[in-house]
């Protein structure tokens, strides 16, 4: 493997210097990154294919496709279930599958990981902890509380070992994480977590997970099982369900005596009716939260601001099970405002013009001419659109990300992007195409109505329902009280008045099919679900392979049974009453 520029990972000003230069020199390294990969990878079958062994840069260009993950999926499954060696997709030795949360994409991917691509990995988290130290500097003082989970190995019957990539970092790095994080009972570990933070919350400068809906997670968790952790505190005796000896080990040396006094502190702040700021009131020092906001992450803001006490939230990185991306370099900025920088050195990047992204369906994604369309990363115009293509060490060459981003600005020569959406189409019915970012918009705006009432959003997720004609799109809605109380009966004009609010924000096509004499669309439909349902389902997908520190919450539901789940908490159902005005 080349020899990336080393430094010290104390050293944040030798940190910053390496940094300003790699991105002071983003096309030069990309091209030196592009021949490496093709040096060592040519005589893989997969490039041998398209190149005929030769490992010029022109050519891989000219005739290597893009390609998405079920155009691989034949290579991977070799590797992965028939035991055939790495050299069919990489001359690096597969090490490890990463499976990618799937939830958000659809069906969940295995993606090959190297030991050299987990040292890659490691130099990417030396220039996050670089930026860090310098953007939070004085903010650190102090403990950081991230909240990780990990479930256990599962084997491919090739032989390799399939995990998340959290679970990756955390199993290959043992020895940089508590021994409570190796726990693979969630609910142990998580309570384990949650005490050993109790006790030490005068001494935690931060608190975070990696995306933002973990974070959630983990207060719910908190408010289901204060009381016991409180009563623990007062005795100095952890749970006796708790029986893992990673947990038992790690909360005795925390938890080593009866501390009543603080167990009356926490139980006055839990005792409180509302939740608002509860992460600020019981880690007092704390100065920022720490989770991926951007995105479909971005619909948990409000809910994150109304726990954290409006503490910033620090969306610290871009990257995924295939390769990692960019770096936020400025940490404090607005949740709204994120924008990554790419790490020029991680893999190689290229971008598919995207010219109306309000459709990600318009660039064809079987035409032969796309790759006449792509830029390289030095190329990138400010204010456009693009699908990110990764050609990576470990076997993935011109493979769609699946996620559109914008270009805002550069540092040095480096372009930094905001991330849009995925490319996939959440509701569809008819011709009509609804986006991920488009559905989070009108359901924000159709939020307003409710707002004012107390009432925030939890989460929610959606489907088309085309079982009666003509087909309608159906939401549901988790909404939670800031004052905690029971949700009250909701108001029957109110929401309809939502439903409407979201049809009248959705694009010209949704409004002309809803508008059409014989109806092609119909009214669109709010399900309101009891509260904790989101976690009935994220417990539903958990079980099916997904990592909790990755969860994202599916904005399209396919699954019948994940439907199942959301219909049998239904506790009001309510349609919009009122046409889309196809005017506004
Ligand atoms: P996974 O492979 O399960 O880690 O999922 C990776 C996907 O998560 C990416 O392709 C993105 O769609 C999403 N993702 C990762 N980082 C961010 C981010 N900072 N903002 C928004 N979405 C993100």
């Amino acid at each position: 493997m080349r020899m990336l520029p080393t430094f010290d990972p104390r050293d944040t000003e030798a940190g910053l210097r390496i940094l300003e230069d790699i991105t002071s020199n983003a096309g030069h390294i990309q091209e030196q990154v592009l021949e490496e990969i093709l040096t060592k990878n040519a005589s893989t079958d997969y490039l041998k294919g398209f190149l005929d062994g030769h490992s010029d840069k022109g050519l891989f260009k000219n005739k290597v496709p893009v390609v998405d993950y079920e155009d691989i999926k034949i290579y991977i499954d070799r590797i992965a279930l028939d035991g055939e060696p790495s050299r069919i997709l990489t001359n690096e030795s597969i090490t490890e599958l990463l499976k990618s949360s799937g939830t958000s994409g659809g069906k969940q991917k295995w993606i090959p990981k190297t030991a050299e691509e987990g040292e890659r990995r490691a130099y990417f988290s030396c220039l996050l902890a670089t930026v860090q130290n310098r953007y939070l500097q004085g903010l650190n003082d102090g403990k950081v509380l991230l909240f990780v989970l990990i479930n256990p190995d599962i084997h491919t019957p090739g032989g390799l070992v399939l995990r998340t990539t959290s679970e990756s970092e955390i199993k290959n790095r043992k020895d940089r994480y508590p021994q409570f994080i190796l726990c693979e009972d969630t609910d142990q570990s998580l309570y384990s977590q949650l005490l050993c933070g109790l006790v030490q919350r005068d001494a935690i400068a931060s608190v975070g997970t990696y995306f933002a809906s973990g974070l959630l997670r983990v207060i719910k968790f908190f408010e289901e099982h204060w009381q016991e952790m409180s009563s623990n505190i007062r005795t100095g005796q952890m749970s006796d369900w708790i029986t893992d000896p990673n947990c038992k080990r790690a909360v005795s040396l925390i938890l080593n005596k009866q501390m009543p006094e603080l167990a009356d502190s926490i139980d006055i702040v839990c005792h409180e009716k509302s939740w608002e700021g509860i992460i600020k009131k019981i880690w007092p020092r704390t100065k920022y939260v720490l989770a991926i906001i951007t995105g479909s992450m971005a619909q948990y803001i409000p809910a994150l601001e109304f726990y954290t006490g409006g503490l910033p939230v620090v969306s610290p990185v871009y990257g995924s099970s295939e390769a990692f991306f960019g770096i936020n370099m400025k940490p404090l900025c607005s949740p709204y405002d994120v924008s990554y920088t790419f790490i020029p050195n991680m893999a190689y990047y290229e971008f598919l013009p995207i010219d109306n992204h309000q459709d990600p369906n318009c660039t064809n994604r079987k035409d032969a001419h796309l790759k006449d369309h792509i830029v390289d990363l030095a190329n990138v115009k400010i204010g456009q659109h693009y699908e990110l293509l990764v050609t990576t060490f470990t076997g993935l060459y011109r493979y769609r990300m699946g996620d559109i981003l914008l270009v805002t600005g550069f540092h040095n020569s480096t372009p930094q992007f905001k991330f849009i959406q995925r490319t996939n189409v959440v509701l569809s019915i008819h011709t009509d195409k609804t986006t991920e970012q488009d559905l989070q918009k009108a359901v924000a705006i159709a939020m307003q109505i409710l707002e004012p009432l107390g009432f925030f959003l939890l989460d929610y997720s959606s489907y088309a329902d085309t079982s009666s004609i003509p087909g309608h799109y159906v939401l549901f809605w988790e909404l939670q009280l800031r004052s905690n109380d029971d949700i009250p009966e909701l108001d029957q004009v109110k929401m309809e008045k939502c439903c409407s609010l979201v049809e009248q924000s959705l694009d010209q096509k949704y409004k002309m099919l809803r508008n059409q004499s014989i109806s092609t669309i119909g009214p669109l439909e709010i399900r309101v679900v009891k509260q904790g349902t989101f976690n009935v389902l994220m417990d539903f997908y958990v079980s099916q392979g997904t990592s909790l520190n990755q969860y994202k919450t599916p904005k399209n539901i396919k699954s019948e049974k994940a439907i199942e789940i959301l219909d049998s908490r239904v506790v009001g159902k309510f349609y919009s009453r009122e046409v889309p005005n196809q005017d506004s």
